[in-house]
């Protein structure tokens, strides 16, 4: 039985004490809760410290949005997995649309970044999608297989236990417009399908798989519900406590 993950992606929002704030009152309202799922919270690099001394004694989970794949060296701007670890980082979000069309990362770089993370002990959440062009051009399955089978090369099985999948169609990301819980089902049978084929079935029935794309306090309890996705990815319903926790408390 997989449990469910909600993770809060905040992009590039709030400044020192609105993090501050937001991670508190997360930890305030969940301290009592006997919680049915696992919750992640990744705040932009400069609050992660500060959000990690607010949820360290608390059962919310710390992760970055990105990362560089080298261990260290002369990358000016950028930020290692060690780094990110030695600040309480447990995931880090890769190979999200957004970093894959605004900054033009490749699934070789995803899958540099995805062995980088997992040679560090860092638990990536690995984000693949397909854009509405592709989808409605019939190239939705071959876009996913791709992204799968090229960003998990070289990752063994026991390096896949440690990755989360989410299942991002880019139409859907930050637009307002879902997919129908039928159509995300049906990516994520998709998925867990083929991670059956790089790996094994018993991977893939372990993989947690989330869905990401406008979840919302109005549409995360059918979406929870289906069978394969087994949790939630969320933009902008995580900027505020209220609306982050009626997706949490929305897994069945
Ligand atoms: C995301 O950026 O991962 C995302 C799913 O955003 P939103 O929930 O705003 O669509």
């Amino acid at each position: 039985m997989r449990r469910k993950v909600v993770a809060g992606n905040w992009k590039m929002h709030k400044n020192y004490s609105e993090a501050v704030s937001l991670v508190s009152d997360l930890k305030n309202e969940l301290i009592n809760e006997n919680l049915k799922c696992d919750v992640i919270v990744c705040p932009p690099f400069t609050f992660l410290e500060a959000a990690h001394t607010v949820v360290k004694s608390s059962e919310i989970q710390l992760g970055a949005q990105n990362m560089h794949f080298e261990e260290k060296g002369a990358f000016t701007g950028e930020v290692s997995a060690e780094m990110l670890k030695s600040v309480g980082c447990e995931y880090v979000i890769l190979g999200h649309s957004e970093r894959r069309k605004i900054f033009e990362e490749s699934d070789e770089t995803i899958n540099k970044k995805v062995r980088a993370a997992l040679a560090a002990g860092l638990r990536p959440i690995f984000c693949i999608g397909e854009t509405l062009e592709e989808r409605e051009g019939g190239k939705m399955f071959d876009v996913l297989g791709t992204q799968l089978k090229e960003g998990l090369k070289e990752v063994d099985a026991e390096g896949m236990g440690k990755i989360i999948v989410a299942y991002e169609p880019v139409w859907a990301i930050g637009t307002g417009k879902t997919a129908t819980p039928d159509q995300a089902e049906e990516a994520h049978q998709f998925v867990r399908k083929t991670l059956g084929e790089i790996f094994d079935d018993g991977v893939a029935e372990k993989t947690v798989i989330q869905y990401g794309g406008s979840v919302k306090p109005n549409n995360a309890a059918e979406l929870l519900a289906k069978e394969n996705i087994d949790g939630a990815l969320v933009g902008g319903a995580c900027l505020e406590a209220e609306s982050f926790l009626e997706i949490v408390r929305a897994a069945p």
